[in-house]
Protein backbone atom coordinates (compact mmCIF):
# COMPACT_ATOMS: atom_id res chain seq x y z
CA UNK A 1 0.00 0.00 0.00
CA UNK A 2 1.07 3.33 -0.71
CA UNK A 3 2.43 5.08 2.42
CA UNK A 4 1.35 8.19 1.78
CA UNK A 5 -2.36 7.00 2.02
CA UNK A 6 -5.02 9.87 2.97
CA UNK A 7 -7.56 9.05 5.60
CA UNK A 8 -10.55 8.62 2.90
CA UNK A 9 -8.13 6.46 0.77
CA UNK A 10 -8.07 4.04 3.79
CA UNK A 11 -11.54 4.05 4.65
CA UNK A 12 -12.27 2.80 1.03
CA UNK A 13 -9.57 0.27 0.84
CA UNK A 14 -10.90 -0.90 3.79
CA UNK A 15 -14.54 -0.81 3.25
CA UNK A 16 -14.04 -2.49 -0.12
CA UNK A 17 -11.94 -5.29 1.73
CA UNK A 18 -14.88 -5.76 4.80
CA UNK A 19 -17.27 -5.70 1.52
CA UNK A 20 -20.19 -8.00 1.52
CA UNK A 21 -22.50 -7.35 -0.78
CA UNK A 22 -26.05 -8.62 -2.02
CA UNK A 23 -24.55 -10.52 -4.37
CA UNK A 24 -21.93 -12.34 -1.93
CA UNK A 25 -24.99 -12.95 0.04
CA UNK A 26 -27.26 -15.19 -2.81
CA UNK A 27 -24.11 -16.92 -3.14
CA UNK A 28 -23.18 -17.94 0.71
CA UNK A 29 -26.51 -18.67 0.58
CA UNK A 30 -26.17 -21.36 -2.00
CA UNK A 31 -23.27 -22.74 -0.89
CA UNK A 32 -24.87 -22.92 2.58
CA UNK A 33 -27.34 -25.40 1.78
CA UNK A 34 -24.82 -27.44 -0.33
CA UNK A 35 -22.84 -28.00 2.56
CA UNK A 36 -26.32 -28.24 5.33
CA UNK A 37 -27.00 -30.84 2.85
CA UNK A 38 -23.83 -32.97 2.82
CA UNK A 39 -23.05 -32.34 6.54
CA UNK A 40 -26.93 -33.78 6.82
CA UNK A 41 -25.34 -37.30 4.43
CA UNK A 42 -22.30 -37.56 6.67
CA UNK A 43 -19.80 -36.46 3.62
CA UNK A 44 -17.16 -33.84 4.01
CA UNK A 45 -18.69 -30.43 4.81
CA UNK A 46 -17.63 -27.38 6.95
CA UNK A 47 -21.19 -27.50 8.81
CA UNK A 48 -20.53 -30.12 11.13
CA UNK A 49 -24.81 -30.55 11.61
CA UNK A 50 -24.22 -32.40 14.52
CA UNK A 51 -28.30 -34.51 15.80
CA UNK A 52 -28.74 -32.87 19.27
CA UNK A 53 -31.24 -36.00 19.96
CA UNK A 54 -34.02 -33.12 21.45
CA UNK A 55 -36.93 -32.08 19.33
CA UNK A 56 -38.65 -29.05 20.41
CA UNK A 57 -40.52 -28.46 23.37
CA UNK A 58 -44.52 -27.94 23.65
CA UNK A 59 -44.46 -25.57 26.64
CA UNK A 60 -46.60 -27.59 28.66
CA UNK A 61 -43.32 -29.24 30.63
CA UNK A 62 -43.11 -28.59 34.30
CA UNK A 63 -41.16 -28.91 37.47
CA UNK A 64 -37.89 -27.20 38.89
CA UNK A 65 -34.98 -27.92 36.93
CA UNK A 66 -31.36 -26.64 37.04
CA UNK A 67 -28.62 -25.68 34.71
CA UNK A 68 -25.08 -24.83 33.87
CA UNK A 69 -24.02 -22.86 31.23
CA UNK A 70 -20.46 -22.92 29.96
CA UNK A 71 -20.25 -20.01 27.55
CA UNK A 72 -17.49 -18.53 25.96
CA UNK A 73 -16.56 -15.44 28.59
CA UNK A 74 -19.28 -16.46 31.63
CA UNK A 75 -20.07 -19.68 33.41
CA UNK A 76 -23.76 -18.78 34.60
CA UNK A 77 -25.99 -21.37 36.95
CA UNK A 78 -29.09 -21.25 37.12
CA UNK A 79 -32.49 -22.97 38.74
CA UNK A 80 -35.43 -22.52 36.35
CA UNK A 81 -39.54 -23.31 37.50
CA UNK A 82 -41.39 -24.24 34.54
CA UNK A 83 -45.12 -23.75 35.21
CA UNK A 84 -46.59 -25.18 31.61
CA UNK A 85 -48.74 -23.10 29.41
CA UNK A 86 -45.36 -21.02 28.10
CA UNK A 87 -44.82 -19.63 30.93
CA UNK A 88 -41.33 -19.96 33.20
CA UNK A 89 -39.41 -17.80 35.84
CA UNK A 90 -35.29 -18.26 36.80
CA UNK A 91 -35.43 -18.91 40.44
CA UNK A 92 -31.54 -18.38 41.10
CA UNK A 93 -28.90 -17.39 38.64
CA UNK A 94 -25.63 -16.51 39.21
CA UNK A 95 -22.65 -15.65 37.05
CA UNK A 96 -18.83 -16.78 37.31
CA UNK A 97 -15.96 -15.32 34.84
CA UNK A 98 -13.94 -17.69 32.94
CA UNK A 99 -10.31 -16.29 33.37
CA UNK A 100 -7.83 -17.03 30.55
CA UNK A 101 -5.96 -19.15 33.63
CA UNK A 102 -8.99 -21.50 34.23
CA UNK A 103 -9.46 -22.35 30.63
CA UNK A 104 -5.80 -23.74 29.84
CA UNK A 105 -6.12 -25.87 33.33
CA UNK A 106 -6.12 -29.60 33.72
CA UNK A 107 -9.35 -31.30 33.07
CA UNK A 108 -9.58 -32.34 36.58
CA UNK A 109 -9.04 -28.40 38.09
CA UNK A 110 -11.30 -27.00 35.40
CA UNK A 111 -14.40 -29.60 36.35
CA UNK A 112 -14.24 -29.32 40.22
CA UNK A 113 -14.05 -25.30 39.56
CA UNK A 114 -17.56 -25.83 37.90
CA UNK A 115 -18.72 -27.80 40.92
CA UNK A 116 -17.36 -25.29 43.20
CA UNK A 117 -19.78 -22.83 41.70
CA UNK A 118 -22.43 -25.01 41.18
CA UNK A 119 -22.05 -25.46 45.02
CA UNK A 120 -21.96 -21.90 45.88
CA UNK A 121 -24.89 -21.56 43.60
CA UNK A 122 -27.04 -23.84 45.89
CA UNK A 123 -25.63 -22.83 48.76
CA UNK A 124 -26.64 -18.38 47.74
CA UNK A 125 -30.35 -20.18 46.91
CA UNK A 126 -30.67 -22.71 50.09
CA UNK A 127 -31.56 -25.23 47.08
CA UNK A 128 -30.96 -28.66 49.01
CA UNK A 129 -33.61 -31.22 47.76
CA UNK A 130 -32.93 -33.44 44.80
CA UNK A 131 -32.48 -31.81 40.91
CA UNK A 132 -32.25 -32.81 37.59
CA UNK A 133 -30.21 -30.67 35.55
CA UNK A 134 -29.07 -29.91 31.84
CA UNK A 135 -25.63 -29.02 31.15
CA UNK A 136 -25.14 -26.11 28.43
CA UNK A 137 -22.01 -26.96 26.76
CA UNK A 138 -21.04 -24.63 23.90
CA UNK A 139 -18.66 -26.31 22.21
CA UNK A 140 -18.69 -29.23 19.20
CA UNK A 141 -19.80 -32.52 20.64
CA UNK A 142 -20.74 -35.27 19.08
CA UNK A 143 -23.95 -36.73 20.50
CA UNK A 144 -24.35 -40.28 20.66
CA UNK A 145 -27.51 -39.26 23.53
CA UNK A 146 -29.41 -36.56 25.01
CA UNK A 147 -27.10 -37.01 27.90
CA UNK A 148 -23.82 -37.56 26.49
CA UNK A 149 -21.37 -36.23 23.89
CA UNK A 150 -17.91 -36.05 22.81
CA UNK A 151 -15.56 -32.84 22.98
CA UNK A 152 -14.52 -32.52 19.15
CA UNK A 153 -12.52 -30.04 20.10
CA UNK A 154 -11.86 -26.81 21.65
CA UNK A 155 -13.07 -23.13 20.62
CA UNK A 156 -13.05 -19.77 21.77
CA UNK A 157 -9.40 -19.61 23.21
CA UNK A 158 -10.19 -22.37 25.37
CA UNK A 159 -7.41 -24.89 26.08
CA UNK A 160 -8.06 -27.25 29.16
CA UNK A 161 -5.76 -30.30 28.57
CA UNK A 162 -7.23 -33.78 28.53
CA UNK A 163 -11.22 -33.21 27.27
CA UNK A 164 -10.79 -32.93 23.45
CA UNK A 165 -12.12 -37.27 22.15
CA UNK A 166 -14.15 -37.17 26.02
CA UNK A 167 -17.44 -37.34 26.79
CA UNK A 168 -18.01 -34.29 28.91
CA UNK A 169 -21.18 -35.25 31.01
CA UNK A 170 -18.81 -38.15 32.41
CA UNK A 171 -16.36 -35.54 33.15
CA UNK A 172 -18.72 -33.20 34.78
CA UNK A 173 -20.22 -36.06 36.94
CA UNK A 174 -16.81 -37.55 38.35
CA UNK A 175 -15.93 -33.78 39.57
CA UNK A 176 -19.32 -33.67 41.39
CA UNK A 177 -18.56 -37.62 43.36
CA UNK A 178 -14.97 -35.99 43.65
CA UNK A 179 -16.77 -32.83 45.87
CA UNK A 180 -19.52 -35.09 47.17
CA UNK A 181 -22.42 -34.02 45.58
CA UNK A 182 -25.00 -36.08 45.33
CA UNK A 183 -28.12 -34.12 45.34
CA UNK A 184 -27.49 -33.20 41.31
CA UNK A 185 -27.89 -35.76 38.37
CA UNK A 186 -27.13 -34.43 34.68
CA UNK A 187 -29.74 -35.35 32.63
CA UNK A 188 -29.51 -33.75 29.39
CA UNK A 189 -26.07 -32.34 27.14
CA UNK A 190 -27.17 -29.23 25.70
CA UNK A 191 -25.73 -27.01 22.83
CA UNK A 192 -26.24 -23.34 23.77
CA UNK A 193 -28.14 -23.01 20.20
CA UNK A 194 -30.50 -25.66 21.11
CA UNK A 195 -30.78 -24.28 24.00
CA UNK A 196 -31.73 -20.78 23.21
CA UNK A 197 -34.11 -22.18 20.50
CA UNK A 198 -35.70 -24.46 23.24
CA UNK A 199 -36.59 -20.95 25.74
CA UNK A 200 -38.05 -19.00 22.67
CA UNK A 201 -39.89 -22.23 21.14
CA UNK A 202 -41.40 -22.89 25.00
CA UNK A 203 -43.63 -19.25 24.47
CA UNK A 204 -43.70 -19.09 21.25
CA UNK A 205 -44.03 -21.88 18.83
CA UNK A 206 -43.05 -20.46 15.86
CA UNK A 207 -39.89 -20.43 16.97
CA UNK A 208 -37.54 -22.48 14.93
CA UNK A 209 -34.00 -21.31 14.89
CA UNK A 210 -32.13 -20.92 18.04
CA UNK A 211 -28.95 -18.47 17.12
CA UNK A 212 -25.73 -17.14 19.03
CA UNK A 213 -23.74 -14.07 18.56
CA UNK A 214 -21.48 -13.52 21.35
CA UNK A 215 -17.87 -14.48 22.39
CA UNK A 216 -18.66 -17.40 19.40
CA UNK A 217 -21.26 -17.59 17.08
CA UNK A 218 -23.14 -20.97 16.00
CA UNK A 219 -26.69 -21.98 15.12
CA UNK A 220 -29.79 -24.78 15.44
CA UNK A 221 -32.77 -25.73 13.86
CA UNK A 222 -35.14 -28.33 13.66
CA UNK A 223 -34.55 -30.60 10.75
CA UNK A 224 -37.08 -33.75 9.47
CA UNK A 225 -35.55 -37.06 10.93
CA UNK A 226 -35.93 -38.57 7.22
CA UNK A 227 -33.29 -35.93 6.49
CA UNK A 228 -30.64 -37.20 8.70
CA UNK A 229 -29.52 -39.60 6.67
CA UNK A 230 -26.24 -39.58 8.34
CA UNK A 231 -27.77 -40.81 11.94
CA UNK A 232 -28.77 -44.43 11.52
CA UNK A 233 -29.87 -44.97 15.05
CA UNK A 234 -32.76 -44.83 16.84
CA UNK A 235 -34.88 -41.05 17.40
CA UNK A 236 -38.89 -41.36 18.65
CA UNK A 237 -39.37 -37.83 16.44
CA UNK A 238 -40.28 -37.05 12.94
CA UNK A 239 -37.80 -34.21 13.73
CA UNK A 240 -34.58 -33.34 15.58
CA UNK A 241 -32.95 -30.04 16.15
CA UNK A 242 -29.52 -30.16 14.35
CA UNK A 243 -26.69 -28.15 15.88
CA UNK A 244 -25.08 -26.96 12.54
CA UNK A 245 -21.66 -25.81 14.22
CA UNK A 246 -21.74 -22.54 11.67
CA UNK A 247 -18.58 -21.25 12.73
CA UNK A 248 -16.96 -23.40 10.67
CA UNK A 249 -17.91 -22.47 7.83
CA UNK A 250 -15.38 -22.00 5.07
CA UNK A 251 -16.71 -20.32 1.71
CA UNK A 252 -16.32 -16.72 3.01
CA UNK A 253 -13.73 -14.34 1.65
CA UNK A 254 -10.94 -13.72 3.47
CA UNK A 255 -9.23 -10.69 3.32
CA UNK A 256 -5.41 -9.46 4.31
CA UNK A 257 -7.11 -8.61 8.23
CA UNK A 258 -8.84 -12.10 8.30
CA UNK A 259 -6.21 -14.28 7.15
CA UNK A 260 -3.43 -12.74 9.74
CA UNK A 261 -5.92 -13.55 12.47
CA UNK A 262 -6.38 -16.94 11.39
CA UNK A 263 -2.58 -17.64 10.95
CA UNK A 264 -2.25 -16.04 14.45
CA UNK A 265 -4.97 -17.76 16.17
CA UNK A 266 -5.09 -20.86 18.28
CA UNK A 267 -6.50 -23.15 15.84
CA UNK A 268 -5.47 -21.44 12.72
CA UNK A 269 -7.88 -22.48 9.41
CA UNK A 270 -10.67 -23.45 11.39
CA UNK A 271 -13.27 -21.58 12.89
CA UNK A 272 -13.76 -18.92 9.39
CA UNK A 273 -16.81 -17.90 9.77
CA UNK A 274 -16.51 -17.64 13.41
CA UNK A 275 -13.14 -15.06 13.18
CA UNK A 276 -15.45 -12.57 10.72
CA UNK A 277 -18.39 -12.17 12.84
CA UNK A 278 -18.29 -12.96 16.81
CA UNK A 279 -17.60 -10.86 19.82
CA UNK A 280 -14.18 -12.71 20.23
CA UNK A 281 -12.73 -11.47 16.92
CA UNK A 282 -14.63 -7.91 15.78
CA UNK A 283 -11.60 -6.14 18.43
CA UNK A 284 -8.99 -7.98 17.26
CA UNK A 285 -9.89 -7.77 13.31
CA UNK A 286 -10.12 -3.69 13.87
CA UNK A 287 -7.02 -3.57 15.69
CA UNK A 288 -5.26 -5.08 12.83
CA UNK A 289 -6.82 -2.59 10.59
CA UNK A 290 -5.58 -0.07 13.18
CA UNK A 291 -2.08 -0.96 12.82
CA UNK A 292 -2.00 -1.39 9.12
CA UNK A 293 -3.32 2.66 9.20
CA UNK A 294 -0.21 3.64 11.19
CA UNK A 295 1.70 2.00 8.71
CA UNK A 296 0.24 4.66 6.57
CA UNK A 297 0.68 7.56 8.33
CA UNK A 298 -3.02 7.85 9.02
CA UNK A 299 -2.72 8.99 12.68
CA UNK A 300 -1.96 11.78 14.65
CA UNK A 301 -1.69 10.50 18.11
CA UNK A 302 1.66 9.45 18.73
CA UNK A 303 0.33 7.08 21.60
CA UNK A 304 -1.99 4.91 18.67
CA UNK A 305 1.26 2.49 18.73
CA UNK A 306 1.02 1.87 22.18
CA UNK A 307 -2.65 1.70 22.85
CA UNK A 308 -3.11 -0.93 19.66
CA UNK A 309 -0.32 -3.33 20.67
CA UNK A 310 -1.78 -6.04 22.23
CA UNK A 311 -3.38 -8.61 20.45
CA UNK A 312 -6.57 -9.03 21.74
CA UNK A 313 -6.99 -6.50 24.27
CA UNK A 314 -9.33 -4.40 22.15
CA UNK A 315 -12.45 -6.06 21.95
CA UNK A 316 -15.83 -5.40 20.32
CA UNK A 317 -17.33 -4.03 24.04
CA UNK A 318 -14.45 -1.26 23.12
CA UNK A 319 -15.97 -1.23 19.56
CA UNK A 320 -19.45 -0.38 21.12
CA UNK A 321 -18.42 2.06 22.87
CA UNK A 322 -17.17 4.00 20.14
CA UNK A 323 -19.90 3.66 17.99
CA UNK A 324 -21.81 5.59 20.72
CA UNK A 325 -19.29 7.93 20.97
CA UNK A 326 -18.92 7.06 25.09
CA UNK A 327 -15.33 7.40 25.79
CA UNK A 328 -16.32 6.85 29.47
CA UNK A 329 -15.06 3.38 29.80
CA UNK A 330 -12.37 3.90 27.50
CA UNK A 331 -9.85 6.28 29.19
CA UNK A 332 -7.11 5.16 27.35
CA UNK A 333 -8.42 6.17 24.31
CA UNK A 334 -10.12 9.77 25.63
CA UNK A 335 -7.07 11.95 24.59
CA UNK A 336 -6.85 10.94 21.26
CA UNK A 337 -6.78 13.23 18.42
CA UNK A 338 -10.44 14.01 16.90
CA UNK A 339 -9.76 12.82 13.67
CA UNK A 340 -8.06 9.49 14.97
CA UNK A 341 -11.28 8.67 17.30
CA UNK A 342 -13.50 9.47 14.03
CA UNK A 343 -11.70 6.95 11.90
CA UNK A 344 -11.28 4.79 13.87
CA UNK A 345 -15.26 4.92 14.80
CA UNK A 346 -15.11 4.35 10.81
CA UNK A 347 -13.53 1.22 10.43
CA UNK A 348 -15.25 -0.55 14.00
CA UNK A 349 -18.51 0.92 12.12
CA UNK A 350 -17.14 -1.05 8.54
CA UNK A 351 -16.04 -4.46 10.80
CA UNK A 352 -19.71 -4.84 12.55
CA UNK A 353 -21.43 -3.96 9.36
CA UNK A 354 -19.94 -7.18 7.52
CA UNK A 355 -20.33 -9.05 10.72
CA UNK A 356 -24.05 -8.35 11.06
CA UNK A 357 -24.87 -8.79 7.33
CA UNK A 358 -22.93 -12.86 7.42
CA UNK A 359 -24.57 -13.18 10.16
CA UNK A 360 -28.04 -12.79 8.33
CA UNK A 361 -27.00 -14.02 5.44
CA UNK A 362 -26.44 -16.83 7.36
CA UNK A 363 -29.49 -16.60 9.14
CA UNK A 364 -31.63 -16.35 5.86
CA UNK A 365 -29.97 -19.89 4.53
CA UNK A 366 -31.06 -21.91 7.25
CA UNK A 367 -34.70 -19.99 7.18
CA UNK A 368 -34.60 -20.65 3.45
CA UNK A 369 -33.63 -24.12 3.94
CA UNK A 370 -36.81 -24.59 5.80
CA UNK A 371 -39.32 -22.72 4.09
CA UNK A 372 -38.04 -21.96 0.79
CA UNK A 373 -40.91 -19.50 -0.87
CA UNK A 374 -41.23 -17.92 3.23
CA UNK A 375 -44.67 -18.91 3.66
CA UNK A 376 -44.58 -19.17 7.58
CA UNK A 377 -43.69 -16.95 9.88
CA UNK A 378 -40.16 -17.37 11.42
CA UNK A 379 -38.75 -16.15 15.09
CA UNK A 380 -35.43 -16.40 15.73
CA UNK A 381 -33.79 -16.82 18.85
CA UNK A 382 -30.53 -14.93 19.42
CA UNK A 383 -28.34 -14.65 22.59
CA UNK A 384 -24.87 -12.85 23.29
CA UNK A 385 -23.81 -9.81 23.64
CA UNK A 386 -22.68 -8.84 20.30
CA UNK A 387 -26.58 -8.59 18.71
CA UNK A 388 -27.74 -7.40 22.24
CA UNK A 389 -25.56 -4.88 23.11
CA UNK A 390 -23.63 -3.81 19.55
CA UNK A 391 -25.53 -0.61 18.82
CA UNK A 392 -27.68 -0.82 15.29
CA UNK A 393 -26.41 -4.93 15.11
CA UNK A 394 -29.80 -5.70 15.01
CA UNK A 395 -31.01 -2.84 12.51
CA UNK A 396 -28.00 -3.48 10.02
CA UNK A 397 -29.35 -7.59 10.39
CA UNK A 398 -33.02 -6.84 9.35
CA UNK A 399 -32.39 -4.49 6.98
CA UNK A 400 -30.09 -7.11 5.20
CA UNK A 401 -32.71 -9.61 5.08
CA UNK A 402 -35.60 -6.37 3.50
CA UNK A 403 -32.27 -6.54 0.92
CA UNK A 404 -32.58 -10.45 0.39
CA UNK A 405 -36.39 -10.67 0.40
CA UNK A 406 -38.43 -7.82 0.37
CA UNK A 407 -41.89 -8.01 1.90
CA UNK A 408 -41.37 -11.67 3.00
CA UNK A 409 -39.01 -10.71 5.35
CA UNK A 410 -41.99 -9.42 7.44
CA UNK A 411 -42.20 -13.22 8.39
CA UNK A 412 -38.62 -13.52 10.07
CA UNK A 413 -38.21 -12.17 12.99
CA UNK A 414 -35.05 -11.29 14.86
CA UNK A 415 -35.84 -11.81 18.86
CA UNK A 416 -33.58 -11.06 21.70
CA UNK A 417 -33.38 -14.42 24.19
CA UNK A 418 -31.34 -13.31 26.98
CA UNK A 419 -30.06 -16.51 28.82
CA UNK A 420 -31.88 -18.37 26.69
CA UNK A 421 -29.12 -20.77 26.87
CA UNK A 422 -29.49 -21.22 30.02
CA UNK A 423 -33.04 -21.06 30.95
CA UNK A 424 -33.17 -24.43 27.84
CA UNK A 425 -30.98 -26.68 29.20
CA UNK A 426 -33.33 -26.72 31.83
CA UNK A 427 -36.42 -27.08 29.83
CA UNK A 428 -34.81 -29.58 27.83
CA UNK A 429 -33.64 -31.92 30.99
CA UNK A 430 -37.56 -31.24 31.41
CA UNK A 431 -38.37 -32.84 27.85
CA UNK A 432 -35.97 -35.67 29.10
CA UNK A 433 -37.51 -36.28 32.68
CA UNK A 434 -40.61 -36.62 31.15
CA UNK A 435 -40.24 -39.07 28.08
CA UNK A 436 -38.50 -42.39 28.55
CA UNK A 437 -35.25 -41.92 25.86
P1 LIG B 1 -20.79 -15.92 26.06
O1 LIG B 1 -20.46 -15.97 24.61
O2 LIG B 1 -19.67 -16.34 26.93
O3 LIG B 1 -22.06 -16.62 26.39
P2 LIG B 1 -21.65 -13.14 25.80
O4 LIG B 1 -22.87 -13.47 25.04
O5 LIG B 1 -21.78 -12.13 26.89
O6 LIG B 1 -20.95 -14.39 26.47
O7 LIG B 1 -20.58 -12.62 24.74
C1 LIG B 1 -19.34 -12.12 25.11
C2 LIG B 1 -18.73 -11.42 23.92
O8 LIG B 1 -19.49 -10.26 23.60
C3 LIG B 1 -17.30 -10.95 24.12
O9 LIG B 1 -16.56 -11.25 22.96
C4 LIG B 1 -17.43 -9.43 24.27
O10 LIG B 1 -16.33 -8.75 23.69
C5 LIG B 1 -18.67 -9.13 23.48
N1 LIG B 1 -19.36 -7.96 24.06
C6 LIG B 1 -19.58 -7.68 25.36
N2 LIG B 1 -20.19 -6.49 25.50
C7 LIG B 1 -20.38 -6.02 24.25
C8 LIG B 1 -20.95 -4.83 23.71
N3 LIG B 1 -21.41 -3.86 24.49
N4 LIG B 1 -20.97 -4.71 22.37
C9 LIG B 1 -20.46 -5.66 21.56
N5 LIG B 1 -19.91 -6.78 22.01
C10 LIG B 1 -19.86 -6.96 23.33
MG1 LIG C 1 -23.79 -17.43 25.99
Amino acid sequence: MDNAMKPMEFIKHIEHAFSFTKAHAIKMIKDFHKEMGFGLKGKKSSLKMLPSFVKKPKGNERGTFLAIDLGGTNMRVLAVRLHGEGKFETIGVKRFSLNKEIISETEKVFFDFIVDCVINFLKEYHLDSIYEMGFTFSFPVVQTSVSSGTLVTWTKGFSVKDVEGKDVVFLLDNALKRKGVKSLKIIALVNDTVGTLATKCYEDPACDMGVILGTGTNASYPEKTEHITKYKGRWNSDEMIINIEWGGFDKINRNLYDETLDRNSENPGMQRMEKAISGMYLGEIARLVVLNGLKNNLFHTKTIEDIFSSPYAFTAEHLSYIALDDYNKLSWLKDIHDLDKKIIKMIAHIITTRSARIASSAIAAVITWMDNTLTSPHTVAIDGSLFEKYPGYKETMESTMVELFGEASKNIRLTLTHDGSGIGAAIIAAIVSSSPQ
